[in-house]
């Protein structure tokens, strides 16, 4: 067969028997897609050798770049001693290692490492370790979470029930466990002070005397105040107002309820620190970990917690209090090789140190969006940002939903050499930290012409 004829017939395979996540199937079908082939840097080549700048970091998840000959070193040197074994009952060396270095960088208070495979399965397993820890510790009536509306923790039940979009939360609500929903801090912001003030820490203390009002009256029954840490991220990019994180800090301690920060989106780098919590300060009782763990490559994710809760889960075997939960790749060797030399490359090229002058240009560069007749807002939180467009900006009047929007813009961009997948209407600047300046303001010129094209 020629080549030619056989990828035409991987372009059909595609189509007919690959069910792609989060994706309308009837209109992936009718569309051209990218079949990626291979990837170099911050760029990705498609299987006809169209080079394209990855916008969206592989979904936030690439850090140092496709490729990367120390990434790759890693999966090699452990593929050629084992590619998993068990670690119920059993453990290995690269899990080892990455729990010790993960709980030495993370906030004092997380002593203990969980794995998994996904952003959230870790969330899952926040949950479960909250419900179950009181519950060993004899609090069953604390078997209640707070959660935020907005926000995204995943796509499974558990992780679904805590979330707070309403298209994902609102399809599957008969499957899902009742929660005590507060706002959206930026979108309660903006609604209470406007856009302009709606970041301010003046803010926080509006927004938070109605959590404490309701903490106060119900905290017997709360297990958990579960929150993405500083910005709802699948949301639109919404970051939080100054000092929100720790005025949840601050309340779950005076009402006995453990924080659980959700970094999957946040953790490594992205937010400008290593995590976002460092930013406020802030020390979880629970923290999940996902994406740029492994810098992108391999599915990796993990669920940090405190001393006390881990002691809460020792007893003698016939106490049941262990935690029912793993799974067959739980603490994969390979993973865990990679996520150690992902550390070591952070180290290695400064990469937290050249990113600072990046989240500044980036900081500059998106003050243009204002201009555009479409641009409805523009918010950032670190290396990550949103663009929202609207149809009407005076009346701040969305675009149809069905018009897909965003995806019209973001086949544009394709043209432009640039691969982005909006979040409904809100274009996202989310490329690989790795990315170099002039790289970036190529992408921010794409986009604005990109944007402009709907006038
Ligand atoms: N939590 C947050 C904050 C996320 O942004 C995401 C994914 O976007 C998840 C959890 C779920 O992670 P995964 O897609 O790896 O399951």
């Amino acid at each position: 067969m020629e080549k030619k004829e056989e990828l035409k017939l991987y372009e059909e395979w595609d189509k007919r028997y690959f069910w792609h996540p989060f994706t309308q199937m009837k209109v992936y079908e009718e569309e051209e897609n990218v079949i990626v082939e291979r990837g170099e840097g911050v760029y990705i080549y498609d299987i006809y050798g169209n080079k394209y700048l990855d916008g969206v970091a592989s979904l936030w998840c690439n850090v140092h770049g496709h490729n990367h000959p120390k990434l790759n070193q890693a999966v090699i040197e452990q593929t050629k001693k084992i590619a998993h074994f068990t670690t119920l009952g059993a453990s290995n060396i690269p899990a080892i290692k990455f729990a010790k270095r993960i709980v030495d960088i993370t906030p004092k208070k997380l002593q203990h490492v969980f794995y998994s495979e996904d952003g959230s399965e870790a969330m899952e397993i926040a949950i479960k370790i909250a419900y179950h820890y009181w519950h060993n510790k004899g609090e069953k009536e604390k078997n209640k979470f707070i959660t935020l509306s907005e926000a995204y923790h995943g796509d499974t039940i558990g992780s679904v029930s805590v979330g707070g979009i309403n298209i994902f939360h609102e399809k599957y609500k008969p499957l899902l466990f009742d929660v005590y929903k507060m706002p959206s801090p930026y979108l309660e912001a903006v609604k209470k002070v406007g856009r302009e003030k709606a970041l301010e820490y003046k803010t926080t203390k509006l927004l938070i005397e109605e959590v404490e009002d309701f903490v106060f009256h119900l905290h017997q029954e709360i297990a958990g105040f579960v929150l993405e840490a500083g910005v709802q991220g699948a949301a639109g990019i919404l970051p939080f107002p100054e000092g929100y994180l720790k005025e949840i800090r601050r309340i779950c301690d005076e009402y006995n309820i453990l924080m659980i920060v959700d970094e999957v989106a946040t953790g490594f780098g992205r937010s400008g620190k290593m995590f976002a919590c460092e930013k406020e300060g802030v020390e979880p009782d629970i923290m999940a970990l996902g994406k740029g763990i492994t810098g992108g490559y391999l599915p990796l994710a993990a669920t940090l917690v405190s001393d006390d809760i881990y002691k809460e889960f020792l007893g003698e075997f016939g106490e049941a209090k262990h935690f029912y939960h793993g799974h067959t790749y739980t603490g994969n060797p390979i993973a865990c090789n990679v996520a150690l030399a992902n550390l070591d490359v952070f180290e290695e090229e400064n990469t937290l140190e050249k990113l600072q002058p990046k989240i500044k240009l980036l900081e500059e560069r998106l003050k243009e969006f204002w201009e555009l007749k479409h641009v409805g807002d523009v918010r950032q939180f670190g290396f990550m940002a949103g663009v929202e467009l609207v149809k009407d900006k005076e009346k701040n009047e969305p675009f149809p939903y069905g018009e897909r929007t965003g995806f019209k813009v973001a086949k544009s961009m394709l043209k432009k050499g640039i691969w982005v997948r909006p979040l409904g209407d809100v274009m996202v600047i989310m490329p690989p930290l790795v990315i170099k300046e002039e790289e970036l303001n190529y992408f921010i010129d794409s986009l604005k012409e990109s944007i402009k094209e709907l006038e």
